[in-house]
Order: structure tokens, then sequence, then C-alpha cells
């Protein structure tokens, strides 16, 4: 007597038959409690309803057929096998089976009945199957077929989730369309035989968007809990300083973009509510954002407050904070730095500095989320280029803030990421959008070059460093390892320096300290190289405005997204800008189609969606924080017309009393919440 709720507080180890092993092996699929185990659908079903005729098979379809054994003969080769001659009323068939054990073990006995179920293929002019199931029951129905593992039966898995449907008897009141939890799993693990097969194919039956829209609500509803949570704690009040702003703005030697300006506004009217600022600010690569943190910065400081200033690698870390004393020296300020190289007695000091609160702006890496990281009065957090951070983190960080005080939180984000995903990822967050580039921006023109043509693209890549314009190379690779990648970078740069010995020519990779990274950067910075053989290290963030030529190496390695931002590294400045993606022999129909949109669109948002389309949200986001959207069920793709059902429904959740919201939110995010939670 359980409902689904209870079931996920029981182990799938209390079913018959499930020790440590079989444990094991669900536990990889997600599996852990029973309601795991029933909330692990089908990812297709066999249509195993009815017999069909020999006769009326097409090649390519699935099907279950019965019949007699006529005839059956070994058939010699290098991997021997079986061939059996099955016959009903009208037609035949071969069977073909070519794993010889099971061959031998199944081979059926002329004159038996036999039931088979499999495609249908052609061999010469006869229909046949290859290696069918063989059916020893009698039933005909919709057979589920599940997502499966290494060690792990599709049969083996439909008899535990029979058992634990046995037991998931009391149904749990809340319905969608008619559809209760209860019925909904009933259904999709064992679909009545009329069963709409093409509306479940496609995941749009019923039953089917009852869990979904689910799923995606409980996900809502953990992100309105946070931004509840954090609203109801009191946050720090800033007036803004208008003559502050001004001279800022006069150090920075421009004015700001209508929507620069927008978006400081929105974010300085947030933090003058008394409630903490939870942001998200989205703008295309060289849209001005760091302009905007600046001054969002100094106007915290200038209130006394604490700022730590993050971004997810040393180079970013290092670049934005020589930006920042650059710029806030014009209003007094002068900021320190953190990430895993300073060490020691610097090390010491600055933690201790920030821990007294007499150093006020701290830029760094992830390395500012450590323990051994307090601050006196840390009243903003300000993270660019969040898609490489996690949730977590980011709650991490906010977590710094001062006993009693809420820290306000703003992200900013140059990947512009496709609403749906958005709404799942930072569903607790307020955005604002750049939706301009600073004027005078020049369209950079992208060319699309096969790699036999790179002996011609070095000599243009000559002249047009002699005069007097600067490049980067980029070497990509699929490993992810550092060391490979910082290898073929290595490679480049000795076959470039080889080639082209009248340029000064550097090299920056992952494998290099952060000081030696420094330096070449800020050389290429000041005009001392001409060309920058880099690893995709500097796919974001980095700002050198006088270089005006990318050139990408496979660049069908990389995604839409990626590309987009290694090639909004150019274009800064006042010169044409040009990016050519010198892409490698194996290029597919699909890799094709990729580099043609790059040379068709320069709109962050437009090639996002379709780095979407193409590759699916774990690839465009990274794995990591595909991890903490942690769906089961839904798609964030396929399902994106139901994300505002699902929102609608998380709030009105959201007036449930305690008990009831944690039940739903333990279901769904149970054992996946936990690396999402701060
Ligand atoms: P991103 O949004 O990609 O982080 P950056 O903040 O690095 O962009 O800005 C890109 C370049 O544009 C920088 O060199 C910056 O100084 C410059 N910039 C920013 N805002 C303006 C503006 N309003 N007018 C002119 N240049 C600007
Ligand atoms: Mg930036």
């Amino acid at each position: 007597m359980s409902d689904l709720f209870e079931l996920s507080q029981k182990a799938v180890g209390e079913l018959r038959g499930v020790g440590p092993t079989l444990g094991a092996r669900l536990a990889t699929l997600g599996i852990i409690s029973m309601a795991d185990l029933l909330l692990h659908l089908p990812r297709a079903y066999e249509d195993r309803r009815q017999l069909r005729r020999i006769v009326s098979l097409r090649v390519g379809e699935q099907a279950q057929i019965e019949g007699v054994v006529v005839s059956q003969r070994d058939l010699p080769g290098r991997r021997p096998g079986l061939e059996v001659l099955l016959r009903d009323d009208e037609g035949e068939i071969l069977l073909r089976f070519f794993n010889m054990r099971a061959g031998r073990r199944h081979a059926p006995e002329l004159g038996a009945r036999l039931r088979v179920y499999g495609e249908v293929r052609a061999q010469g002019p006869r229909l046949s199957m290859l290696h069918p199931q063989i059916e020893h029951d009698n039933t005909l129905a919709l057979i589920p077929t599940y997502p499966l593992v290494e060690g792990l039966r599709q049969g083996q898995l439909r008899a535990l989730i029979a058992a634990a449907l046995r037991q998931l008897d009391v149904d749990d009141g809340l319905r969608i369309d008619g559809w209760s939890l209860h019925r909904s799993l009933h259904y999709l693990h064992q679909p009545p035989h009329d069963a709409d097969l093409a509306l479940l194919t496609r995941a749009r039956h019923p039953a089917q968007y009852r869990l979904i829209v689910e799923e995606l609500a409980a996900q809502q509803l953990a992100l309105l809990r946070h931004k509840q949570a954090a609203q109801q704690r009191p946050a720090w009040i800033l007036r803004q300083d208008e003559a502050l702003r001004q001279q800022l703005l006069a150090a920075m030697g421009f004015t700001l973009t209508p929507a620069q300006a927008r978006v400081v506004d929105e974010i300085l009217h947030d933090l003058g509510r008394g409630q903490a600022l939870q942001r998200l600010v989205q703008g295309d690569v060289g849209s001005g954002k760091t302009a905007v943190a600046a001054l969002v910065a100094a106007q915290a400081l200038h209130a006394g407050w604490q700022v730590a200033l993050m971004a997810p690698t040393d180079l970013l870390a290092e670049q934005l904070y020589s930006k920042m004393q650059l710029w806030l020296a014009a209003v007094g300020q002068s900021p320190a730095f953190l990430s895993g190289r300073i060490t020691g007695k610097a090390r010491r000091q600055l933690l201790l500095r920030l821990a007294q609160g007499e150093q006020g702006l701290v830029v760094g890496t992830h390395a500012l989320f450590q323990a051994e990281v307090s601050f006196q009065r840390l009243g903003l957090v300000i993270i660019d280029e969040q898609h490489r951070f996690g949730v977590s983190q980011r709650l991490a960080l906010r977590d710094k803030a001062a006993a009693g005080h809420e820290a306000h939180l703003l992200v900013m984000t140059a990947t512009p990421i496709p609403r749906t995903l958005a709404m799942s990822c930072y569903g607790d967050l307020d955005c604002s959008v750049i939706d301009e580039l600073p004027p005078g921006r020049l369209p950079i023109t992208t060319v699309v070059l096969p790699q036999n043509r790179r002996a011609e693209l070095m000599l243009r890549l000559r002249d047009t460093c002699r005069q007097g314009r600067q490049a980067y190379w980029v070497c990509t690779l699929i490993e992810t390892s550092d060391s490979l990648q910082a290898q073929a970078a290595e490679d480049c740069h000795a076959e470039l320096c080889e080639a082209l010995p009248e340029l000064r020519i550097g090299l920056v990779h992952g494998r290099l300290s952060g000081e030696h990274k420094a330096a070449v950067m800020q050389a290429f910075a000041r005009a001392e190289l001409d060309l920058l053989v880099a690893t995709t290290v500097i796919e974001v963030g980095v700002d050198v405005p006088t270089a005006s030529l990318m050139i990408i190496e496979n660049p069908e390695r990389l995604g839409l997204a990626q590309l987009h931002q290694l090639r909004g590294r150019v274009g800064r400045g006042q010169q044409d800008s040009y990016c050519v993606l010198l892409y490698g022999a194996e290029l597919g129909a699909a890799g094709r189609q990729r580099l043609a949109l790059m040379r068709q669109s320069q709109d962050g948002f437009f090639l996002a969606e379709q780095d979407l389309l193409l590759r699916g949200p774990g690839e465009f986001l990274g794995t990591r924080q595909a991890g903490v959207i942690g769906l089961r069920i839904a798609d964030l793709q396929r399902d994106a017309d139901l994300m505002s059902t699902a929102n609608a429904l998380a709030r009105h959740w959201l007036e449930l009393p305690e008990p009831e919201l944690m039940r739903r939110h333990q279901l769904w995010q149970g054992e996946r919440s936990r690396f999402a939670r701060a």
C-alpha cells in the first residue's frame, strides 16, 4: 500500500532479486529508490500486439510473426551461423543467427512452431530477420523497451518494474487532464492494447505530458524556492552616486550604449530595494558586459561593501583584473587578485584583508569559492561567463555573505541562452539583456577554407601581419585532456614559427603557468606580438581590440556557440575583421551545415538556438551544467512548449503546505538535487 512518494523512500534493494551487483548497475542508471525505477520510462515500444502474416511484411519494419520451421542449415564461413526457414500459411522467411552459441541454444526443431520478433530485411529476393527475438510466452502486447546499461537485460528490467508497479497502489490526488501519477505510470509501463503508439512514440500522450509537466514543475519549484528564500533575508540597500558614475565613465572613455545604460539602471534599481538582487545579464560577445560590471561594482564599493568578481579561468580573471585596475583607479579603488597561483604569504595576507574588510574588490577564479575565503561584509557577487559554473557554485559564493544579510548576485553570460534553457537553469534569476553592440563595430567576414589551402592562408596571414594587424590562430582538439591540447598548440606554434620567421608569434595554452599566460597576453595586447597561437582557453572574454584576424583550425570540432565566442575575439576595433574557419578533411554534412550557419549569421542568439537544436542541451551547456539540470523524463527541446504550464504549476505549488511541497521536491529531485543544492 504505497504511493509514489512513499516508494521514493524505499530502496530498489528491497525488491526480490536485487542484490549488490544488480543494485550497482541500476544505480548507474540513476535508479536508487523504487520511485526512480518507476520513473525510468520506456524509450520506445515494440508493437507485438499482433501476429503479422509473412506475406504482408515490408523490408525495414519491425514485426512479430509465427510459423513452422520447415528447414534449417548451418552457414559456413568466418562467422559460422545457422539459418532457419520459417513458414506460415502463405509465406516464408529466413531467420539467421550468427552467434553460434545463441543459435545452437535456440536451434529449433523441424516442424516446431516458433514465434519471433525482429526487423525485416531483404536477403537477395527473399525476406529475412537477423537475430530475431524468440518469444516464449503467448501474450500479445505493446512491449516497452528501456534504456539499459551493460549487464542488464530488458526482460530483467521489465520484471523489476512490474514488481514495483504492484506496490504502487495508492493514487496521489493531483491530476492533470484526468491523469494522476499513478495512472500515468501504470499506463506507460504496461500500455493497454488500444494505446496510441504514434502518440507514445512522440512523447505526446497525456500520460507522458502528465509526468513531463510535473518534472519540469518540480525543477521550477526548486529554483523559485531558492529565489523566495533569498528574498526573505534582508540585503543591503544601495543609493546610487551619480557623480561617481560620471567619473568612472570619463575614465572608460566611451559613452554607454542605451542597452548598457538600461541594464545598469535595472541593476541599480534592484540594489536599492532591500531585497537581494538576483539577476542574469545576457549579452552577446563584445556587447560590453565588463563595463556594466565595473559601474555596478564601483557603486557597491563606494557604499562600503565588499565585492567579489569571478571569472571561470585564470586568463579571464587576470584580464578582468587588469581592466578593473585601470578603470577603478579613477574612483580611488584598487582591486586584489586571487587564484590558485596566489600562494604563501601573499595569499594569507589577502585572505586576512578580505576577512577584516580592508580589501574592497577581489577579482579571481573559483578559488573565491573556497572555504578559507571569508569576507567581512560581502555585498555583491558578480560572476562573469556563468555558463561555466554550476548552480551550486553560484549559491555557494553567495553564502559567503555576512550572517543576516544576503549578498546581491549578478551573473553575466556571453552565451545567449535560449529561453527554455534559461528558465531551466536560471529560473531563480531575473534577466536583463544587452541587446546591442557598441557603435562602430564592423561586421566580421567569415570565410570557410579546407585544410589543403593552409599554405595559401599562411601567406595571407604574413601579409596581414606585415600591415600591422594582429591575429589569433586557435588549435582545437577533440580530446579534452589539457596536455594533448597543449601539445597540439605547441606543434602548431613550432610549425608557424618555422614557416613565418618574420612574424612575432606567441603561444598560450592551459598547461602554462598563470603568470606566463598573463605575460603573453599582455605582450599581445601591447602589440608586441603579431600572432597568438592558442587553444580554446581564449574562447571567452579575451579582449584585445587591435586583433582583427581569427583563424580557427578544425572548427567542425566545436559547437556553434563556442565558435561564435571565438570569433567574437575579433571585430572589436576600428578595422575590418575576418574569421577563417580552416576545416579538416573529415567534414560531414552536419559539419558543413554548421560552418555555413557561421558564415551566414553573426547573431549570437540565433546561433545558440541552432546549436541547441543541433546538439541538444547536454552538449550545449557542457556536461557539468547538464548534470545540474538533471531531468529524467522531460527534454528541454522537445518539451519547450510545456515550460510555461510547468512554471504556472510550480507557482501554484508554492502555496502548498511545506510537507506536501517537500514531497514533490524529494520525488523528482531526490538524489540528484544533492549536488544542485547549495
Ligand atoms: P563582453 O560583453 O564580451 O564581455 P567586453 O566587456 O569585453 O564585452 O567589451 C568589449 C569591448 O568593447 C571592450 O574593449 C570594451 O572596452 C568596449 N566597450 C564596451 N562598452 C563600450 C561602449 N559603450 N562604447 C565603446 N566601446 C565599448
Ligand atoms: Mg566579457
